[in-house]
């Protein structure tokens, strides 16, 4: 038993509202939810308006980081979502060509004492369903809509007026944009166009572990390099699932997502990894497709009692494994800015902006340097110098390396 399942809500004391009108979020996922909890747990009141006629999160594993974990104790949900979690006991990265370990990050004792949590992968739905049951039993303080379309705002002189793509409005305090990265808020305040096709794809495929090779079955988020792709995989729910994602780049001319894929389509991108990953890869009988799309970072999310929050703030690749973590820690930001200003909107949006930027815009570009310096590199001499350069590493060098994104921000911790 992990000494991390300790397991229930940790809630305060619900209070009255500090807030007449509601704070509107716009989008129910993981940083929608999370803003709505954050608000609460400070006593503030919100409206979450989801789109989806149903509140929901697609059926694939994420990983959660120290930092992430921190961002879940300080909403109230961390030891729930720990239940369901499967702490690895290590990161690796393999040599897709030649099967070589190259980066071996152990996940023990030391490493959860020094970030103050452990490491571990999870459900999507597992998380998500934490959050809104966290938010359903603060029906005072969040109220949750569904099939209702943000289809744009009006700010007016103490309020936000939201327009519905059903032609209703919803009239609030201020305006929380966690509408994801095609987010229609973000159009109205940055204005910066969405790249139609950015070249990165993936592949993912949930599996059940009694399917997966023996020989892979390993207590590790397991990374394959390989030239122009890659391939991630971990255990998922109690060891019952498997799940993984295969990355390509290349000159992709469609842009949907989760889409069916057979393998026929996806295997031979990845031909030249060694047999023992290709026996995976062989597993799925069908795939989903993604056309990956990222956004570059941007220093105005904030314009009056309006603000981004999530991908809609800062849409960025996957290879850090980090963007949930940047939403919930976004959202336990804003939460004690709104209260710090004690209910100025502006004035709390603004200090929320300026805490956030620079930590969430440098793992957006991290995330994009890491495919091109590390996990995609040419096949020869460049692989061998990257290998190189990574063999040998003390567990130590790593945590160093890793410490400004797994440290939480005080913010957080003070939470
Ligand atoms: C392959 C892959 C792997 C990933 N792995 C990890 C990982 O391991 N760890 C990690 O931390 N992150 C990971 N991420 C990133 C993570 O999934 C996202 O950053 C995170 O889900 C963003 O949450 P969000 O709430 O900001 O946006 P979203 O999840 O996109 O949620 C937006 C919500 O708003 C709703 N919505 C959209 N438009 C409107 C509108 N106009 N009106 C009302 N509602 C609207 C949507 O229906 C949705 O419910 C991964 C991403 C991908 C693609």
């Amino acid at each position: 038993m992990s000494p991390w399942r300790t397991g229930s809500y940790n809630w305060v004391p619900v209070t009255k509202a500090r807030n007449d009108k509601p704070i509107i979020v716009a989008g129910g996922g993981i940083g929608g939810l999370s803003a709505a909890l954050a608000l609460a747990r400070k006593g503030f009141r919100s409206v979450v308006l989801e789109q989806a006629p149903q509140f929901g999160e697609i059926g694939a594993g994420i990983q959660l980081a120290p930092n992430a974990w921190h961002a879940l104790d300080a909403l109230g949900v961390g030891a729930l979502v720990k239940k369901e979690a499967v702490f690895i006991e290590r990161m690796l990265m393999m040599d897709g060509v030649t099967g070589e370990k190259v980066i071996d990050i152990p996940l023990d004792e030391r490493f959860a004492k020094r970030f103050g949590n452990p490491y571990a992968v999870t459900h999507r739905a597992d998380i998500h369903g934490s959050l809104l049951d966290g938010c359903k039993s603060l029906p005072e303080l969040i109220e949750l809509r569904t099939s209702t379309r943000v289809a744009g705002f009006e700010q007016l002189e103490s309020s936000v007026s939201v327009a519905t793509a059903d032609g209703g409005r919803v009239q609030g305090a201020a305006l929380v944009a966690a509408d994801g990265g095609r987010s229609v808020v973000r159009e109205r305040i940055v204005g910066d166009p969405l790249p139609l096709i950015t070249g990165h794809m993936c592949y993912r495929a949930v599996l059940d572990v009694k399917d997966v090779p023996d020989e892979l079955r390993w207590a590790a988020a397991t990374l394959w390099a390989g030239h122009n792709t890659h391939i991630v995989h971990y255990p998922l729910r109690g060891w019952k699932l498997f799940n993984l994602v295969a990355t390509v780049i290349g000159k992709h001319t469609s842009g949907g997502h989760n889409e069916l894929a057979t393998p026929e389509e996806a295997l031979p991108f990845f031909s030249h990894y060694c047999g023992q990953v290709m026996k995976l890869m062989r597993t799925p009988k069908e795939f989903r497709r993604w056309m990956l799309v990222h956004r570059e970072p941007v220093d105005n999310w904030t314009q009056g009692r309006v603000t981004l929050l999530g991908d809609a703030a800062h849409f960025m690749l996957q290879y850090m494994a980090q963007g949930a973590a940047m939403a919930m820690e976004d959202a336990v930001c804003l939460g004690a800015a709104v209260h710090e200003a004690d209910g100025d909107f502006e004035r709390g949006f603004l200090s929320y902006q300026q805490k956030r930027l620079v930590r969430a815009s440098r793992v957006q570009i991290s995330a994009n340097s890491l495919v091109g310096m590390i996990f995609h590199v040419p096949d020869g001499l460049e692989r061998e110098v990257r290998n190189d350069i990574y063999r040998g590493r003390t567990p130590e060098r790593y945590y160093d390396a890793l410490e400004w994104v797994f440290s939480a921000p005080d913010y957080v911790r003070s939470f």
